[in-house]
């Protein structure tokens, strides 16, 4: 199994969280877990790249026990243990009232949406199960119309149209004095595709989406996160 190309190791590692270190249940796969530790060990820190919000994500860094940065909410919300600050990269109280706007506009659209809201800090999240054209149509013709209207399998997202997992991670890599071409990426879903662009390798985990499959450099013949603990043996080469 080719893993990585010749003569090349990355000194920075971003990992997907759900349906990548995860199982298609959201479980969590212990041996990844301890694939990543044994980056860490080896210098090579790892940032958890996420759709999830920052509160959450930060839980899974604390008991991972990692060093690197996060980056929340598909690129909205980028913390670093050694930065002063969070970056904040769009603002979720505009998301959130045009969401107030669209209930009052769409008969029984529920406004709260999904329960992670109430740690959400730049975009807002509908049920998947609202009405995606509707919305996409009021939106559009609303004071609201430069926002994005997405539906991922778990939601409906109001969002500001820069924010992705790759734009978050240019910064992130920015600030660390670290470069695309130091990055490799592992992914399994659609909101993964900007970081494999932006990386100089990038996997999909096996069970990924099929358009991910199409844009990765090496497929993980093993499920989800089954796929950590023979890339990190290739990565430091044992
Ligand atoms: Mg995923």
């Amino acid at each position: 199994m080719q893993w990585l190309p010749e003569d090349w190791r990355p000194k920075i590692v971003a990992v997907d969280i759900d349906g990548t270190l995860t199982d298609d249940k959201k479980r969590i796969n212990t041996e990844a877990i301890l694939a990543l530790q044994r980056l860490e060990d080896a210098g090579i820190p790892v940032i958890l790249a996420t759709g999830n919000v920052r509160a959450i994500t930060y839980g899974l860094w604390r008991f991972l026990r990692l060093s690197g940065p996060i980056c929340c909410e598909n690129g909205g919300v980028l913390w670093h243990p050694d930065w002063p600050e969070v970056v904040m990269r769009a603002n979720g109280d505009e998301a959130k009232q045009a969401a107030q706007w669209l209930a009052q506009e769409i008969p029984n659209l529920n406004s709260q949406g999904i329960e992670s809201n109430a740690w959400r800090e730049s975009e807002w999240c509908l049920f998947p199960s609202e009405d995606l054209q509707l919305i996409k149509q009021k939106i559009s013709e609303s004071k609201w119309s430069h926002l994005n209207v997405i539906r991922t399998g778990f939601a409906i997202h109001l969002m500001s149209p820069d924010l992705s997992k790759g734009k978050g991670i240019e910064v992130i890599l920015d600030r660390m004095n670290l470069s695309p071409q130091d990055l490799l990426c592992v992914g399994d879903a659609p909101n993964d595709l900007s970081m494999f662009e932006l990386a100089n390798w990038s996997i999909a985990v096996g069970g990924s989406f099929q358009e991910i499959q199409n844009a990765a450099n090496v497929i993980s013949p093993y499920p989800h996160g089954d796929t950590f603990q023979p890339l990190v043996d290739a990565i430091l080469n044992e």
